[in-house]
C-alpha cells in the first residue's frame, strides 16, 4: 500500500473539526468530565444492559491510594543481595516458572542463555558469568543508550508497506487467574444453550473429545463441504456459532461483533460443538476438542516479562541490530551480579554518563511494582530481589511528547496462525497518555508515576485524567489521531508504521519456536483438538527520534468498551468508552471475520447474487448492501477488514531471522514423546546422530556430557522438575555451542544457520531413505516392536542412528507437523 493509502487512513480517522460533546475534554485540559451528567450512548452500547451503580472496588480504591507508594515505599531488605542474588551465579533459584494451564508446571529456566554480549554458545559453566572484555563493545551500545539507536541497518529492507493507523490500549485485562479445574465427566449441556438438548452421560474427558471432534467433522465443519444436492448448494448456510460463555471482560465488544456479523451467539456454552470459542484467558478456559479458539496454549508464558526479554535476547545474540527495538534487559535475581558488573564498567569508562534503569516484577501488570532506580545499588532492589522475580531494564529517558506528556501505543495484532506464520496488524490502535507533564528522570522525579508510567489503570487515578469521547483528545486517544497530528507537523508517518510494523513482526518471530512446542505438547499431532488464533496487545514507546520501542506483549489486552466514572464519592457506574468502542469492536469483529470457517460457502454461495446484480446499471438499482435477510453475505454492510496481514506477505524481508524456529522443529521432531516439552538424553544422542554431528572431535561421550552440563543447569534454575529433560532453550544454547565448534570463522548467525541447513540436510536424506524404504517394505508388513506406523519411525529414530527398516507415514511424522494454525 502506498502513501495514498496512509492518507486515506488518516483522512478516515482524523478528528472532525470540534462538535462540542457533553463530557468532552481539551487535550491539555485539568478538569475531567462531569460525573453525573448522563451521556449519550452509542447505539451499541444502548443494546447492553446499564450496569447498577456500585461502589469503587477496593482493588481501585487500594490503587488510588496507592499510586505513589508503588514507586518508592518499597521495604528494603538488605540481606537479599547476598542471600539470593550476590551468590553463585548457578545457585539453585526458587520456581518462578509459571504452571501452564493443564496444571502441569513448565520448566522456564531462568538464566538467560545469552551472557549479554552478542554471544550465544556457552561452554560448561553458565557464560553469564563472565564480564569480561568481550562484554566492552556491547556495553558502549548501551551506554548510548537506546535514545542513540539507529534503526537497524544493512540486510533487512527496513521499510515495509504500511496499511493502516495504530493504535494503544488504556488498561490490561485482570492478572490471569488460575486455571479451572477441567471437570472431564462435567457435561457441557449444564450450560446449554439449546432447550432441547439431553445431556449426555459423563465420558472419559479424551472419549468425549474423540466423540466431539467427530460431531464437529459432520456437522460444523462439514457445512463447508457440498452435499452433491443442488438445493443444499442454494441454501444460505447456517449462521457461525460462537461460544461466548468464557469471554469476561472481552464480552461486550464480543455480542456486538457477533450481531454486527449476524452470528449466533451461546453466551452459556453449547451441549454441541462450536465453530469458535472465545476465552477470556487462556486457551484452558474449557475443554475443546474442536474448532477454533482465540488463545493459544502457553502465549500467557510466554509474554510475561522474563520469558519475553530471554525470547528477544536469544534473538539479539543472532541479530543485534534487528533486535535493538528492545531495550536491554537484565533477569533478576539471576543476572545481578551480571547487571552491576555491566553497569559499573561503563560508569568507570565514562562517569559522567547518568542512566535510569526501570525495574518490572514478573508476570506483574498495570504498573503494579514497578519502579525507577538509577543505580543497581538502590535500597528497592534488594526487596525486589528478595521477593520477587522481575526484568531491570534500561529506562528510555527521551520519549516522544505530545502536549508535554509522555504516552505509548496499544496495538491489536492477530496471530492467526502458527504454521504456516500468519500475523495481521490493527490499522488504528490506542494511545494512553501520561497526566503529569514530562521531566527526565531526575532523583526528584523517579516516584512520579503520572509522569512516567502511562499505564491507564495508573493514570485514571489521577486528577488530571481526561475522558473523552473524542477519538483525539483526553488521555486516550486513538493512534491514528496521533499520526494525523504528528502527519501535521511534517513527520514521515509511513515509515513510522513501516517500524512498527518490523518490530511486531521481528517480535513475534521470537516468539513462535517456544510457542509451538507448547502447542504440540497441548494438541499433539494426530489427536483430535482446536485450531488456535490469538489477539496480542503489543504495548509500544514512540521514542523522540520516532524510533519504535516495545515495552511489552499482552497475551489478553483488555477489550473492555467500557469505563468507570464516579457519580458520587466512592459510587462508581460503568459506562460506554466511545474510543475503545471505535477500536476494539473493530478488532474483534474483523478477527472474527478472518477466522470465520463458513467463508468459502458463504462466497460460494453468493455468487449467483452477484450475478443479476451486476447486470443492473446504477447504484440505485442495487438492493442496499444488507438490507436483505436472503443477501447469504452478512458482511456486506459491513466496513473493509481493520486488520491487515503483514505476514506472510513480508515474509521475503523476515525469513532469514527465523533460525530458532528451525531449532524448534528439530527439538520438536526428537521429543520422542507425545506431549512432552523436554528432550531425554536418547532424543539428543538421536538428534547428533542422525544430522550426523559427532565426529573425531566430538565423541557421543562428549555429546553426553555436554546434554548433562547443560540440561543440569537449566533445570536447576527452577523446581519443576517434574518433566525432566533439556527445554527448547538448552537445546538453543547446545546448538549454538556445536555451531561455534564447527563452524569457527563465521559470525553466530551464520555459524547458526550452517548448522541448521547441516542437520536439515541430513534429515531430508534419512526421510528420503526411509520413503524408499518404507516403499519396498509395504509388502512386508511393519517394523517389529512397534504397533504403529508412527512408532515404527519413532523407535526408528530413538534406536541411536539405525533406522529399522520403516514406512513412508515415517515421512509424514519427521516432515511438518500439521499446520499449528
Ligand atoms: P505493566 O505490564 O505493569 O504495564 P510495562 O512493561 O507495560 O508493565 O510498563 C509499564 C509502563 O512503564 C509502560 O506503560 C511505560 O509507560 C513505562 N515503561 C516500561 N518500560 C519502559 C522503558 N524501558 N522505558 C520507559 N518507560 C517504560
Amino acid at each position: 500500500m502506498g502513501a495514498g493509502d496512509v492518507s486515506l487512513l488518516l483522512r478516515g480517522s482524523c478528528p472532525s473539526p470540534a462538535v462540542p460533546r457533553r463530557g468532552a475534554q481539551e487535550p491539555t485540559g485539568v478538569t475531567r468530565s462531569c460525573p453525573a451528567a448522563p451521556q449519550p450512548r452509542s447505539p451499541a452500547a444502548q443494546l447492553r444492559p446499564r450496569p447498577a451503580l456500585r461502589p469503587r472496588s477496593a482493588r481501585a480504591s487500594a490503587l488510588f491510594q496507592d499510586g505513589r507508594r508503588r514507586l518508592c515505599d518499597r521495604p528494603g531488605h538488605v540481606g537479599a543481595v547476598a542471600q539470593g542474588v550476590a551468590a553463585a551465579p548457578a545457585a539453585i533459584v526458587p520456581s518462578r516458572a509459571p504452571s501452564r494451564g493443564g496444571g502441569r508446571p513448565v520448566s522456564r529456566s531462568p538464566s538467560g542463555h545469552g551472557d549479554g554480549q552478542g554471544r550465544g554458545a556457552r561452554g560448561r559453566g553458565g557464560a553469564w558469568r563472565r564480564v569480561g572484555a568481550a562484554a566492552a563493545a556491547a556495553l558502549s551500545a548501551m551506554r548510548r543508550g537506546s535514545g542513540d539507536r539507529e534503526p537497524a541497518a544493512g540486510r533487512e529492507a527496513e521499510r515495509v508497506g504500511l496499511d493502516a493507523g495504530a493504535a494503544g490500549e488504556p488498561e490490561r485485562e485482570a492478572p490471569e487467574e488460575p486455571r479451572e479445574e477441567r471437570a472431564p465427566g462435567r457435561p457441557r449441556a449444564a450450560r446449554e444453550g439449546d432447550a432441547s438438548a439431553v445431556p449426555p452421560p459423563p465420558q472419559p474427558a479424551r472419549a468425549r473429545g474423540l466423540r466431539l471432534h467427530r460431531e464437529a467433522a459432520g456437522k460444523g465443519r462439514g457445512c463447508g463441504r457440498s452435499s452433491g444436492n443442488p438445493a443444499d448448494e442454494l441454501r444460505p448456510p447456517r449462521p457461525v456459532t460462537v461460544d461466548s460463555s468464557k469471554a469476561r471482560t472481552s464480552l461486550g465488544a464480543l455480542k456486538i461483533s457477533i450481531r454486527q456479523l449476524r452470528w449466533k451467539e451461546f453466551p452459556f456454552g453449547r451441549r454441541l460443538p462450536c465453530d469458535i470459542y472465545w476465552h477470556g484467558v487462556s486457551f484452558h478456559d474449557n475443554d475443546i476438542f474442536s474448532g477454533q479458539v482465540n488463545k493459544f496454549p502457553g502465549m500467557t508464558e510466554m509474554v510475561r516479562k522474563i520469558t519475553l526479554s530471554r525470547a528477544v535476547r536469544i534473538m539479539q545474540n543472532l541479530f543485534p541490530e534487528e533486535y535493538n527495538f528492545y531495550p536491554r534487559s537484565w533477569i533478576l535475581p539471576d543476572e545481578f551480579q551480571l547487571f552491576v558488573a555491566q553497569v559499573r564498567m561503563v560508569k568507570d569508562g565514562d562517569p559522567s554518563w547518568k542512566p535510569t534503569f526501570i525495574v518490572k516484577p514478573d508476570g506483574g501488570c498495570q504498573g503494579d511494582g514497578i519502579y525507577l532506580i538509577k543505580d543497581p545499588s538502590d535500597i528497592r532492589l534488594a526487596g525486589t530481589l528478595q521477593s520477587r522475580p522481575a526484568v531491570v531494564q534500561e529506562y528510555i529517558c527521551k520519549p516522544l511528547l505530545i502536549d508535554k506528556l509522555k504516552f505509548d501505543i496499544r496495538l491489536y495484532v492477530l496471530l492467526k496462525s502458527l504454521d504456516p506464520l500468519e500475523i495481521y496488524i490493527a490499522k488504528d490502535g490506542l494511545s494512553r497518555f501520561c497526566t503529569e507533564p514530562y521531566q527526565e528522570p531526575s532523583p526528584k522525579n523517579l516516584h512520579h508515576v503520572f509522569m512516567h508510567l502511562t499505564n491507564y489503570s495508573l493514570n485514571i487515578h489521577s486528577g488530571n485524567f481526561v475522558h473523552s469521547d473524542s477519538t483525539s483528545t483526553g488521555s486516550k486517544r486513538t493512534f491514528s489521531s496521533i499520526l494525523c497530528r504528528l502527519s501535521s507537523k511534517g513527520v514521515d508517518i509511513k515509515k513510522v508504521w513501516s517500524d512498527i510494523i518490523s518490530l511486531v513482526i521481528k517480535t513475534v518471530i521470537a516468539l513462535t519456536p517456544e510457542l509451538k512446542v507448547f502447542y504440540q505438547s497441548d494438541i499433539p499431532a494426530g489427536r483430535p483438538g482446536p485450531t488456535c488464533f490469538q489477539i496480542l496487545g503489543f504495548d509500544i514507546l514512540l521514542m523522540k527520534n520516532l524510533k519504535p520501542i516495545l515495552l511489552e506483549v499482552n497475551a489478553n489486552p483488555s477489550m473492555r468498551i467500557e469505563h468507570e466514572q464516579e457519580l458520587s464519592p466512592g459510587v462508581f457506574e460503568n459506562v460506554p468508552s466511545l474510543v475503545d468502542e471505535e477500536v476494539k469492536v473493530a478488532v474483534i469483529r474483523d478477527t472474527l471475520r478472518l477466522m470465520d470457517p463458513l467463508k468459502n460457502k458463504r462466497e460460494k454461495q453468493s455468487q449467483p447474487h452477484k450475478k443479476p446484480l451486476a447486470g443492473k446499471e446504477g447504484p440505485s438499482d442495487c438492493e442496499p448492501a444488507g438490507a436483505s435477510d436472503t443477501n447469504p453475505n452478512p458482511e456486506a454492510h459491513l466496513p473493509s477488514i481493520c486488520l491487515k496481514q503483514v505476514f506472510p506477505k513480508y515474509a521475503k524481508q523476515f525469513n532469514y531471522l527465523r533460525l530458532v524456529d528451525r531449532m524448534a522443529n528439530l527439538f520438536i521432531r526428537f521429543l520422542g514423546i507425545k506431549g512432552s516439552m523436554k528432550l531425554g538424553p536418547t532424543g539428543f544422542r538421536t538428534f547428533i546422530r542422525n544430522c550426523k554431528l559427532s565426529s573425531s572431535s566430538l565423541s557421543m561421550a562428549a555429546v553426553d556430557i555436554l546434554y548433562i552440563d547443560i540440561t543440569r543447569r537449566w533445570n536447576s534454575m527452577t523446581l519443576d522438575q517434574r518433566d525432566s529433560g533439556m527445554c527448547l532453550q538448552a537445546f538453543v544454547e547446545a546448538f549454538f555451542y556445536l555451531a561455534q565448534r564447527k563452524f569457527k570463522m563465521l559470525p553466530l548467525h551464520e555459524q547458526v544457520a550452517s548448522l541448521v541447513d547441516l542437520c536439515e540436510y541430513h534429515l531430508s536424506l534419512l526421510d528420503e531413505r526411509r520413503l524408499v524404504c518404507g516403499r519396498s517394505s509395504r509388502a512386508g508388513g511393519r517394523a517389529p516392536g512397534s504397533s504403529t506406523p508412527q512408532g515404527a519411525t519413532r523407535s526408528a529414530e530413538q534406536a541411536d542412528g539405525h533406522p529399522p527398516c520403516c514406512t513412508d507415514s515415517a515421512r509424514k511424522s519427521s516432515g511438518p507437523r500439521r499446520a499449528l494454525s
